[in-house]
């Protein structure tokens, strides 16, 4: 079968290498992919902010079956366009995909199907951010509702700061058009874990639990970034846990979702905090995670194009993935100025000799080719993965893949997956 995969980043990369194993694979295409997906597959020009552009590409390719890696182009109605067209695709129409583009939406949604989450606030006005912010004891989360890259949360320590930032946010100063209205939300307190489920419109498969790292220094400190690191063992989610979740969260979107006409498949990513009060809902993603899929990735031993395929046909049963009780982790090399300005065309050292230790895997983000060389290209450069049958050997493995590797400025957590480690 020929495969496209739309995307640029380490969680594209990691879906290529996993669909690489897939004995039904016989060609597989990126666009516009990266230099390290350029290795394993075959990269094509295209714009990831353009329907037209990704249709023009699936034209000329006529893939067997597509797979959309970033929430964009979702948003942007590619899964409607694509069906339009007769060709087979894995991802959420841009109905679906509400879940993830409007925070708004997912708030009244959650509210309308008993779906556990903070308590909140939508103001589109001056007026109405000041008649709210009583109601809210500090700290307070202000949301932007639209897609903001990762810069749509702000977390405010006084009234003050929440009504300045909100105030900002709906002037367009702060994330452009994507706020113009916002969500003012209780602060809830707890661990994070990313829940992801595969869902084909009527059931929900979960994949293996993880956890991210948001922010760029060690113990959760400095801003907040796409993801300096995540990692994935069994410990993170019990089995009863699992299934209180698909039975209180996963299986009711779906439900939902249909009710309201808006069937949802593809990748449903669940922000959980895991609050005294029970598990809520931070925010619905779309697609996969980055950087959780490369840990989660790592632990599937079973074929993903098949669910793939069974998800966009509406046939996706239990038995379709298959997971190790291995660990697995991935740390993330970031440029120098990440995430503000990173430092872009410096030449990467050591790569090949971190791919040799055992059980790791170097999944490229942000890298190019210039001659022989690998240069980086963005401010999340690489992500270090590595898979072991428990976490302290994951950890060990990851980061001495990590001493391998050099580049001018690089920057990176050297504790990820110690919460996990904590106890052992
Ligand atoms: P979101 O994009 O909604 O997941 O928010 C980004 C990050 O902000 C989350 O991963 C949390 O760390 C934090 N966050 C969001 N909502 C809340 C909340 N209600 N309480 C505490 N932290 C939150």
């Amino acid at each position: 079968m020929k495969v496209l995969v739309i995307g640029s980043g380490g969680r594209e990369h990691a879906i290529i290498w996993k669909l690489r194993q897939s004995p039904n694979v016989d060609q597989l295409f990126c666009v516009p992919g990266n230099a390290g997906i350029c290795e394993e597959a075959e990269c094509v020009f295209g714009d990831l902010k353009s329907v037209d552009s990704l249709v023009q590409v699936a034209s000329r390719i006529q893939p067997d079956m597509t797979v959309v890696g970033p929430e964009l182009p979702l948003s942007l109605g590619i899964v409607d366009e694509f069906q339009r067209r007769g060709l087979r695709v894995f991802g959420p129409t841009a109905a679906a995909a509400r879940l993830e583009s409007s925070k708004i939406f997912a708030k009244e949604f959650m509210q309308r199907h008993r779906i556990p989450t903070a308590h909140y606030a939508i103001c589109t006005s001056e007026k109405e951010i000041k008649d709210a912010l009583p109601h809210f004891s500090t700290p307070i989360v202000v949301k932007a509702d639209g897609l903001a890259a990762g810069k749509g949360v702000v977390i405010a320590k006084t009234r003050e700061e929440a009504g300045a930032v909100a105030l900002q946010m709906i002037a367009g100063k702060l994330v452009g058009e994507a706020g113009n209205r916002v969500v003012f939300e209780e602060f809830l307190e707890g661990e994070e874990v990313s829940f992801l489920a595969i869902c084909d419109g009527e059931r929900a498969i979960p994949l293996v639990a993880a956890q991210d790292h948001k922010r760029i220094g060690d113990g959760d400190t400095g801003p907040n970034t796409g993801g300096m690191g995540a990692y994935s063992t069994n410990d993170l989610l019990d089995g009863n846990m699992r299934e209180w979740l698909l039975a209180h969260v996963a299986r009711p979107v779906m439900q939902a979702m249909k009710s309201e006409g808006a069937e949802y498949r593809g990748v449903l990513y669940c922000g959980l905090m895991m609050t005294a009060r029970g598990p809520m809902v931070l925010e619905f993603n779309c697609r996969f995670g980055d950087p959780e899929t490369q840990p989660i990735l790592a632990r599937l031993d079973s074929d993903l194009l098949g669910a793939f395929i069974a998800s966009a046909e509406g046939r996706l049963s239990e038995g379709d993935l298959k997971w190790s009780n291995d660990a697995s982790v991935c740390v993330v090399l970031a440029s120098k100025g990440y995430p503000d300005t990173p430092e872009l065309g410096k030449v990467i050292h050591g790569l090949k000799q971190a791919d040799q230790i055992p059980g790791v895997k170097v999944f490229h983000a942000g890298t190019r080719h210039t001659g022989d060389e690998f240069v980086t290209n963005g401010g999340r450069v690489l992500g270090v993965t590595a898979r072991a049958a428990d976490l302290r050997s994951a950890v060990d493995r990851a980061y001495e893949a990590v001493g391998k590797i050099s580049f001018d400025g690089m920057q990176y957590r050297r504790d990820i997956a110690k919460r996990g480690l904590r106890g052992k």
